[in-house]
């Protein structure tokens, strides 16, 4: 059996802040890594900022968050991610990105290190084959946010093996997180059904059946739902909604999957949603105001 002390984390954006935040509380030495240092370091500043509103809510102490801050170190070299017990790939969803982080880092791995993807859609065996050691790679779905959500899919890819399931399964349990397991098809289970949803919505709006704030408010009152799916989308952040519509529309090959062109759109204007401070509501004053 695999004993992880330690985590890789590649991708310091909203999930793999997630991913280093739950795991340094969690008691595991973390390496965040990314592109460029300016991004590792805004990445620290989240989670530090992340970790600050927990303590304010009295959900954890000032000593838990020292101690997890104290355990999450910047990694500027993707090497470095190698001699990890786990190392959890939480980049753009992208299959040629990913792909060549894995690629990159199979020379540098050590022998016992277990790799896994935070992707929302892409296969779990493609993204396998792209390293030395498809039976110890593993689909950990990380929901975002990461600190409140509790589920974590498990996707096994066809040649995981048992041990790495398990290694998996008790790696997310220890976060305190309940685990799912999903074959890996297009998008797994929650994005399979959640993400269309969320595409049906933009072509509502793009059809004129309802503006931004009546379709948010429809489904937060008439179907209970915490947020309105086009509020939803810019959480997630509308270039990894397009993403995984793509991924559904290739994979699936039925046009029901096809992504609604107003999402396009917004894809290509960089109004990526919460991340870019614009997407279907403009974040940039006091109160999120709908952009149409
Ligand atoms: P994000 O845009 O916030 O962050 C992505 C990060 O990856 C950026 O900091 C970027 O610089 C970095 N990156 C890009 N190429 C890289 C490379 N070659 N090496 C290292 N870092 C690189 O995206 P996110 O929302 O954090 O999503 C990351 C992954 O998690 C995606 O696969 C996404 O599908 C998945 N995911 C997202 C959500 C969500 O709600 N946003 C939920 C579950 C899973």
């Amino acid at each position: 059996m695999v004993v992880i002390k330690t985590v890789g984390v590649i991708g310091a954006g909203q999930m793999g802040c997630g991913i280093s935040h739950v795991s340094a509380l969690g008691g595991y030495d973390v390496l965040l890594h990314d592109v460029s240092a300016d991004r590792i370091e805004a990445g620290l500043k989240l989670i530090e900022h992340n970790l600050g509103r927990q303590v304010a809510r009295g959900l954890i102490g000032q000593d838990a968050m020292d101690a997890a801050m104290a355990r999450i170190k910047p990694a500027a070299e993707l090497q470095a991610i190698g001699a990890t017990d786990l190392a959890i790939e939480a980049a753009t969803e992208a299959e040629d990105v990913k792909k060549s982080i894995f690629k990159a880092l199979t020379p540098h791995l050590a022998p016992q290190t277990l790799l896994a993807s935070n992707t929302s859609s892409i296969s779990i065996t493609r993204l396998a084959s792209a390293t030395d050691r498809p039976e110890k790679f593993i689909g950990l779905h990380f929901m975002n946010p990461v600190p409140l959500m509790k589920l974590v899919e498990i996707i096994r890819g066809i040649a995981t093996d048992a041990g790495t399931y398990e290694a998996a399964v008790n790696f997310a349990r220890s976060l305190g997180k309940t685990t799912s397991n999903s074959e890996d098809f297009p998008a797994f289970i929650v994005n399979r059904v959640l993400v269309p949803m969320i595409n049906e919505a933009i072509y509502t709006l793009y059809e004129g059946v309802g503006t931004v704030e009546a379709i948010d408010t429809a489904m937060k009152l008439g179907a209970n739902h915490p947020m309105g799916p086009l509020e939803l989308g810019d959480f997630i952040g509308l270039d990894t909604v397009l993403s995984i519509m793509n991924v559904l529309h290739e994979g699936l090959a039925d046009s029901k999957y096809r992504p609604c062109p107003l999402l396009v759109k917004y894809v290509e204007a960089g109004w990526l949603g919460r991340k870019a401070g614009r997407g279907f509501y403009d974040y940039r004053g006091e109160v999120p105001v709908p952009t149409r």
